[in-house]
């Protein structure tokens, strides 16, 4: 179950609730409208699945590795632009003329 990609829930699911409604408008009873529903849930877990997988892409790839080489490059930069310095336990910017961290208060020069 863990493996199924989303896509496959929401294709099953609509050949499952479009088989039922198409048997049920054919016999002209709702014997199937069971499976209606269950196709229907079928197409929520799938869509479910397939926004979570996306967000899961998006938030967890770019962190690993290009977020943290584009921080610490800005980091750098404004470095070296505005006189920031970084404390050495925390890592908590400051400004140069800073004498202790504001966040662990260790001394910063
Ligand atoms: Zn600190």
């Amino acid at each position: 179950m863990a493996k199924i990609p989303g896509i496959v829930y929401v294709v099953l699911g609509i050949a499952i609730a479009w088989f039922a409604r198409y048997v049920d408008t054919r016999t002209e009873n709702q014997g199937m409208i069971l499976f209606f529903y269950a196709g229907i849930v079928l197409i929520a877990i799938g869509v479910f699945k397939t926004i979570t997988k996306y967000i899961m892409k998006d938030t967890e790839k770019p962190e690993k590795e290009t977020n943290i080489s584009e921080e610490e490059k800005k980091i750098k930069e404004t470095i070296q632009q505005r006189k920031i310095i970084m404390c050495p336990m925390c890592g908590t910017k400051h400004y140069a003329t800073s004498n202790y961290c504001h966040m662990c208060s260790t001394k910063l020069r």
